[in-house]
């Protein structure tokens, strides 16, 4: 077949930029084992368009941070807006001042997790740009962007794109081909990205953390690396859970629930991408006091490195220019080399890894039984 269910399995990130590309219609987006998944049906014409724009389809380049020659990081002046962020809220401080300053006309950037596992992009224009706090934080489950193409193609305006590398790449394939949107597309900024996890990695933690029917979920934000937070609704809602990053990242959450197109990407940047933001971790490591957080900003793009500036004289953000060449590498070297050992456990489903967890526990507990006695015993020969 000449169209994505070619890449269905190895390559395919669930972005959904085949769906908005396709001509006939043809294709629909699903969610199966947690990730979303093309569907194609019987309108296919076998253009091989969809197959030219998917982002899985890859050369085998290492794609390093060393490719953008811009390498700085910095915060948020607002103590606020950056201790919700999952960084530095540069990435937030950057979308409010294109839509204040009219250099774009609309920001889509992903929703929020609303516990109805179809994270879409959300469209976000100047009169209410500060909707952009609400959607701080990094989400870690995938999103389809689908829908928010098609109505790209639709409404005339100026747009920036906040995206992860796979789509941004997706994009720029697409932008070649589609004038439309390449008129209307001013920048695509992308996040950092190791691997997105599926929804089945967050229902893992709602079972092991015995969270029930949360209404929304934040991953990151209060503090860096900040902390997974379930609330009881969307707005205005009471925070009902709260682990910090460090303890439920470091479970199985990361381990397993990968797709194999994680597995094998080797762009973790977005090489297309106008800026890439990242956790400036080696801030954190160095510091011996408690920091609210850094963003990374790697970028080749010289209007964005002067919006940089730009807020950086208004006073919007600080800015560090001072970082070690072994920092960068230390952080960012082993993204784009690293041997991604966790491929035999990919899409185990959260059911059976309970289960596991489970059999676990009660073989522990079977021990310590046994070990009762002996125990017992000891105490009683002690006491004489
Ligand atoms: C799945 C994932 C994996 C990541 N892995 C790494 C990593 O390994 N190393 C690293 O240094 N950084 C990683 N990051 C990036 C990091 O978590 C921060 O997003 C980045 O540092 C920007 O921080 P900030 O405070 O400037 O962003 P904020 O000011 O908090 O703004 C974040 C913006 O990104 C949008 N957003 C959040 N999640 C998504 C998503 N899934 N898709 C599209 N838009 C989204 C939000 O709506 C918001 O507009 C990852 C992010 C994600 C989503």
């Amino acid at each position: 077949m000449n169209n994505v269910c070619a890449n269905w399995d190895e390559k395919c990130s669930g972005c959904g930029i085949c769906e908005s590309a396709c001509p006939t219609g043809a294709i629909s987006i699903h969610l199966k084992n947690g990730f979303f998944r093309p569907k194609v049906d019987e309108t296919c014409v076998e253009c091989g368009k969809c197959l030219r724009i998917c982002p899985g389809n890859l050369n085998n380049d290492v794609i390093s941070y060393q490719s953008f020659k811009y390498r700085i990081y910095g915060h948020s002046n607002s103590t606020v807006v950056r201790k919700e962020a999952a960084s530095g809220a540069i990435t937030t401080e950057l979308l409010k001042y294109m839509l204040d300053n009219d250099v774009v006309d609309y920001v889509i950037t992903a929703g929020i997790y609303q516990n109805d596992k179809d994270l879409g992009y959300s469209l976000i224009d100047k009169k209410n740009s500060s909707l952009l706090y609400n959607h701080s934080g990094s989400n870690y489950c995938p999103a389809n962007i689908g829908r928010s193409i098609k109505e790209i193609k639709q409404n005339e305006g100026r747009y920036v794109i906040v995206c992860l590398p796979c789509l941004s790449r997706g994009i720029s394939k697409l932008l070649k081909e589609d004038q439309v949107l390449n008129s209307r597309i001013k920048y695509v900024i992308t996040l950092m990205c190791n691997h997105v996890p599926s929804y089945e990695a967050t229902d893992y933690l709602l079972e092991k953390y015995k969270i029930k029917n949360p209404k929304m979920i934040k991953y990151r934000g209060n503090g860096w690396f900040g902390n997974f937070r379930a609330y009881d609704d969307i707005e205005n809602g009471t925070e009902i859970f709260s682990v910090p990053f460090s303890e439920y990242f470091s479970t199985k959450y990361s381990e397993y629930f990968w797709q194999k197109a994680c597995v094998n990407c080797i762009d973790h940047f977005g090489i297309n991408s106008d800026a890439c933001m990242g956790d400036a971790d080696f801030v954190k490591y160095h510091s011996d006091s408690e920091n609210d957080g850094e963003t990374m900003v790697f970028s080749n793009n010289q209007e964005i490195i002067t919006m940089i500036e730009a807020m950086e004289s208004k006073g919007l953000i600080s800015v560090f220019r001072d970082i070690e060449a072994s920092d960068l590498e230390w952080i960012y070297g082993p993204l784009a080399k690293e041997n991604r050992a966790c491929e035999l456990n990919t899409r185990s489903g959260a059911r059976k890894i309970l289960h596991e967890e489970m059999i676990e526990r009660r073989i522990r507990q079977f021990k310590t039984f046994l070990c009762l006695p002996k125990r017992l015993l000891m105490r009683m020969i002690r006491s004489r």
